[in-house]
């Protein structure tokens, strides 16, 4: 089974995969908590370049590429092997970031899709959980922003209605969460969306 956290900066993604992890493997399973980017040694490195503000200005199809770039290494290294071993995968991010950022953000959707297609060979989450949360409440927690959390409110404004677009699209395979509720409700409803899969 395979889980996406996806949602605006300071949502709470971090938060709700430990949880949810913790509270599968209470129930026997084994579960492999990941996230993008950043997740394998090359991702680390890709990690360190997309969000350093010393980078500067990208192209948006040269940030899409690094993140894609990460995510092919994490879905071959790290992804598929724990879903071939039979666990439970939690990514804190996937695709839809991808979308929402570089897609929503930098306005540079056409062709994105494919690509990232590409990149994963196609590998989708069996459900997407988006923690939708209005841009200013999550920033503002805080103080340092990295390359992407300097963008202004616009962009991340478009970035969330990117998300919500995403869910809409493929109800089935969606959960949309007000993330200002609190902590353990979000996660009650995660889970039980989770053991239904
Ligand atoms: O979730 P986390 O805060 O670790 O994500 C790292 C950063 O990468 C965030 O600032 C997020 O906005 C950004 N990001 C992005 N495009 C992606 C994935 C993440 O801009 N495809």
């Amino acid at each position: 089974l395979f889980v996406a956290l996806e949602g605006g900066e300071g949502a709470g993604k971090s938060t709700q995969a430990a949880l949810l992890r913790d509270a599968l493997v209470a129930e026997g399973r084994t579960v492999l908590l990941t996230r993008e980017p950043g997740a394998t040694a090359v991702g680390a490195e890709i990690r360190r370049i997309v969000l350093d503000p010393a980078t500067g200005e990208l192209h948006p199809r040269t940030e899409a590429l690094l993140y894609a770039a990460d995510k092919a290494e994490h879905v071959d290294q790290v992804v598929r092997p724990a879903l071939a071993r039979g666990e439970v995968v939690v990514t804190d991010r996937y695709v839809d970031s991808s979308l929402a950022y570089q897609g929503g953000g930098r306005d540079a959707l056409e062709g994105l899709e494919p690509m990232l297609r590409w990149a994963t060979g196609d590998l989708r989450p069996h459900l997407t959980v988006v923690l939708d949360l209005e841009p200013g409440a999550g920033l503002s927690r805080f103080a340092e922003r990295d390359r992407i959390e300097a963008e202004p409110p616009a962009f991340h404004a478009r970035v969330r209605q990117a998300f919500v677009e995403l869910a809409e699209r493929d109800p089935e395979h969606y959960l949309v969460l007000d993330a200002r509720d609190d902590v353990d409700t979000i996660a009650k409803l995660i889970l039980e969306r989770v053991r239904e899969l």
